[in-house]
Parts: C-alpha cells; structure tokens; sequence
C-alpha cells in the first residue's frame, strides 16, 4: 500500500518527465528522482514498481493536452520550472567538442546599427558559449573603412549591453593590420596569391568564364614588387591582391578571390596609417583561428566561401575551427539589409537609426520590445538552415506575455468624442491598475459628461446598452457625428453588455505612433507611420518616458516623450 503523498510525488515526477519527453516518461528517471526527494522509500522500492509502472502507464496514454492540463491543475510550480529548462535546452550541441575551451565569436562590422538578425548571431553565440562554460568573442571586423564610424562601434556595444549579451573578449580585426600583411607576404611566397592589375570589368569577365589573365603567371619576385608598391605607388582602383584559387572552380567563390584592396578612406580607429585593407574572406579565417575560435557561426549565405575558408588556413598553416551556417533571419514587412536601412536613414525616409519602424535593436527598444523577449524569440528560432520568414506577430506574442503580467493599465480614448450621460450619479470610481496584481489604483471623479472612441461610438444605435469600463451601464438616447446622449442604466454588471474604455471631462490630450509595415511591395512603405491622436485620463501625466503600460482594448505601448506613446503591438 503506497501513502498518498507518495502517489502525488509519483504523479509529480511522472509528469515532470513525461512533459520533457514529448509526453513519454521513464520508469527508471521517475524511480531514481523518487529515491532522491525520498531515500527511507529504498527497502521498498521493489514492492513500490508495479504501482508506479501503472502510474506511468496511465499519463503516458494521455494527450499532451491532457497533461498539460493535469500539470496546469495540478502541479502548477513545475510547469513554470520546466519552461525554464526547455527553454535553455532549445540550442542542439555543438559538433565535435574536444577538451579545449568553447570560444564562439560575434564579428559584427561597426558599418551600421545591430538588427534582429544580429541579435540571432550574437544570442546563439552568446548561449553555445554559456552552455559550455566557454567563452565569446566580440570582434569588430572593421577592415574596409568606407562607411566604417566610430558612433557604431557604441552603439554595437550599446545595444549588446542591452540585449544582455555581455561578451567575454573584445576587439578589432584593425589591430591585427601587421599580421595580416605578415601571411599576406607568406602566401605570395608560396606562389598562391598575386597581385593583379587588370581592370575591374576584366576581372569580371574571366571570372564569370573561369580564365585566368597573365597577372596569374607572374613570379613570387615580381608579386613581392607589386604588393609593396600597393601601399604607395598604385591608386585605389589598380591592383588587388588575389588567392591563387582554382580559377575553373564550379564553386565561383574560388575562382581566384580578392585578398587585399586598396582603400583610401579615414579608419575611425586608425585615421590613414593603413591603405592595403584585407577583406572578409582573409581575415575572418586568420582572425577566427588565431583568436582560438573553435566554433564559428555564421549564416548560409556564406557556405559558398567556406572552401576559400579553409583552403586560407591550409595554406597558412594555421588550425580550422569548426564552421557551423544557420539560416538567415528574414522577417516579413521588413529588411535587414544593411545597404538598405542604411538607405532609409541617410535619405531621412525614417528619423534615424532608433526609427521605431525599423528592425535595429535600438528601434524595437524604442518601441517597447523587452531584450529578454528578443532573446526568447531569436533563440525559438534555433540553428536550423532551413529559410523561415516569420513575420512581427512572432516576436510580439512573446514580448505580451512578459509585458501583461507587469504593466499598468489605463484608459486611452483614440479619436474622441463626447459622451453626456444624462441621470448619472457623481460617482468617484477607484480602478484598479491592473486586473489581477497588485499595482494600485487611481481614482476618477465623474459626473456624467465623458469621451468614449469613435470607433466604439459608431456601432452603437438607439437604445443599446453598452458599459462604461468599471463604472456603470449606459443606454444610447441619440447619436451624432459629434457626439452621443445617453442614460445612466444601473450599475449591474451584465455579461452581453459591451464594454467601452473612457475618460472623464479632466483628461489629457496623448498621441499614440502606430507602426505598419517598412516595406510593401518590395518598397519602402510611406504610410509605415501613423499617429493617433486622442485622449487619455489624467493619471497618464504621471507617466515618464520609457514607461511600459498597456492602454485597455487599444493595445501595449512604451511612452516615448511627452504625451506621446509608441505602441508596441496589440
Ligand atoms: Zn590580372
């Protein structure tokens, strides 16, 4: 005979396992976490199984629904504790994980304002790291110094602090200038790269062709003259130094790349000391490998150049870490073109980098996304290298459910108008500030004269009942375009009476920034902001900027200035 509380435990844990394994639990995991909360149970044990296989048995043929409500009903506490541990499980291992230390990297290029497809690569940089007890790199990849700023390189880290993605090392691929000349002399000296003068239209061509021009054939001597004469004598556009590669590759990334450039511009953090830049394809390897990277992620559109990747460090000697792709974070109505959002800010088609229509994380922190709620959503998404393009709804529902439970509530009336309710009472109504925690309340001095939205205003008709929000009920007498004449109905609370938000003749004016779309029809979308103007009750002038509330039946908002909000999502 087994005491109920055993029974209940048995249950917990049951379900406690049966919830981690797609509804299947495990005779031997719920007997060993049975004999761990109670050992006195062990000289049992044997009598104990057939009841507990049983047991198993029984939530086991349940539905995942079913269970689910059972753990809601039942075991409310571990439902919340499970989340948890399925959340950090939502990343699948790392491949070929050796002794040494995980080091993942985030290389961001400080040309531009992090987006939410950053915030995937650096929150699954970030994570792997962590649930290896390893560490991440922040590594400004700033060699190509023609849109490079110094602003950026705050606001990267700005908006990691934010996102809360603390790195463990930072720096820059700039300060590994002397380095990268060093294998650049190494790899001309192993006849595997040369610098080519041809122009940039013939370059073009033979590569779409695969054939090599004549520049291929000049002796390590003769390369060793031109790549000197790279860092005065040449202008800009002259000579490139390029990887001997396979020139008839079919995969096109090899057919002799570009390894250095000459680019006469500013570097923000080394002014003109430098002129001979490296590009991607050289650095990140050399940088990646001598960092002690072991596992470098980096999204799909650069599988092609994984060849260059690692024929790079063959030729240089140097160790390869694992490379691992993940598919590139598309979001519907938006971009995370670089080239574009760069676009919208200079030609001022958006104020800015922190536009709240934008996708940058300074934007969705305007707006009122949490960064846990980021995190969330980014790491939902997983590694996988199958192309989704989930749409803001997905974000959005996650960042809800972490506002709604720690928000204010209050009333917003968008496109007001009057509402004289004839017969009411000087009623002073206290409202709570939130329907079930205990955040306060305010009151409101009423006395029959209100605003209500017109939108709400519009379906009423004669003699239909609504209910002014935690008040009193109302039965329309006349309506007009301007205003609507009702009379005060009782203050019963009736089920079918549709409820209406409100505010009392002492209220203020507010506007509300609504986003749509940035882009429709492949095009920037100039109707991507609205502002709704109306008002809000008086308790609303105690807001400050940055505040989290949700307006009631209107929607989320974060207050941005003044008497101004941004909507956030419904
Ligand atoms: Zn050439």
């Amino acid at each position: 005979m087994i005491e109920a509380s055993t029974e209940n435990l048995i249950r917990k844990h049951t379900f406690a396992n049966a919830y981690l394994h797609e509804g299947k639990a495990d005779l031997s995991v719920v007997i060993s976490k049975m004999m761990g909360d109670l050992p006195e149970l062990r000289p049992q044990i044997k009598e104990m199984i057939p009841r507990v296989k049983i047991i198993i048995q029984d939530i086991n043929n349940m539905t995942l629904t079913e269970q689910q409500k059972h753990i809601e009903e039942e075991f409310p506490g571990l439902l919340k504790k499970q989340e948890k541990i399925v959340e950090e499980r939502k990343l699948p291992p790392l491949p070929n994980v050796r002794k040494e230390m995980i080091v993942t990297r985030f290389p961001p290029e400080p040309n531009g304002y992090l987006h939410i497809g950053h915030a995937k690569a650096a929150v699954i940089d970030k994570t792997y790291a962590q649930m290896y007890n390893g560490k991440m790199i922040l590594r400004f990849d700033d060699t190509n110094p023609v849109k490079e700023r110094l602003e950026y390189y705050d606001a990267i880290r700005a908006d990691l602090n934010w996102l809360g993605i603390k790195s463990d090392i930072e720096k820059n691929s700039s300060d590994d200038m002397e380095l990268f000349y060093r294998y650049a002399e190494k790899i001309i000296q192993l006849h595997r790269a040369y610098v080519c003068t041809c122009q940039a239209s013939s370059i073009k061509e033979n590569r779409a062709v695969g054939k090599g021009c004549t520049c291929r054939l000049l002796s390590v001597e003769d390369n060793l003259g031109r790549w000197y004469k790279m860092f005065d004598n040449y202008k800009a556009n002259e000579a490139i130094l390029r990887l001997k590669g396979d020139i008839a590759s079919l995969n096109t990334a090899l057919r002799d790349p570009t390894l250095f450039r000459i680019i006469d511009s500013n570097h923000p953090l080394k002014g003109d000391k430098y002129r001979v830049w490296p590009t991607y394809d050289f650095a990140a390897p050399i940088e990646d490998s001598l960092d002690g990277v072991t596992h470098a992620l980096r999204t799909k559109e650069y599988e092609l150049r994984d060849e260059v990747y690692f024929l790079i460090l063959n030729l240089l000697d140097l160790r390869s870490p694992e490379l691992i792709e993940f598919s590139r974070l598309e979001i519907k109505g938006t971009t995370i073109s670089k080239r574009k959002l760069n676009h919208f800010v200079t030609e001022g088609l958006v104020k800015g980098w922190d536009d709240p229509r934008l996708p940058t994380l300074s934007a969705l922190k305007r707006r009122g996304f949490l960064p846990e709620s980021i995190q969330e959503f980014v790491l939902g998404l997983g590694v996988g290298k199958s192309e989704s393009q989930p749409d803001w709804s997905l974000i959005e529902s996650v960042n809800r459910k972490k506002l709604d439970p720690i928000v204010k509530r209050f009333f917003f009336v968008p496109d007001p108008i009057k509402l004289e309710v004839i017969g009411a009472p000087n009623v002073t109504v206290k409202l709570k500030n939130h329907p079930e925690k205990d955040f306060g309340e305010r009151s409101i001095e009423t006395k029959g004269v209100f605003h209500i939205s017109r939108e709400d205003a519009e379906q009423f008709k004669e003699k239909d009942m609504f209910r002014l929000l935690g008040l009193y009920n109302v039965k329309v007498e006349s309506t007009s375009y301007s205003n609507l004449v009702g009379k005060y109905a009782g203050k019963e609370l009736k089920n079918e009476v549709p409820k209406v938000q409100w505010v009392s003749d002492t209220n203020i004016e507010f506007s509300v920034l609504v986003m749509e779309d940035l882009i429709t029809e492949g095009v920037f979308n100039k109707d991507s902001l609205k502002i709704i103007r109306g008002f809000a009750e008086q308790e609303c002038k105690k807001l400050q900027i940055d505040d989290k509330i949700q307006f009631v039946r209107f929607g989320f908002c974060r207050i941005d200035s003044h008497n101004i909000a941004i909507l956030t999502h419904k």
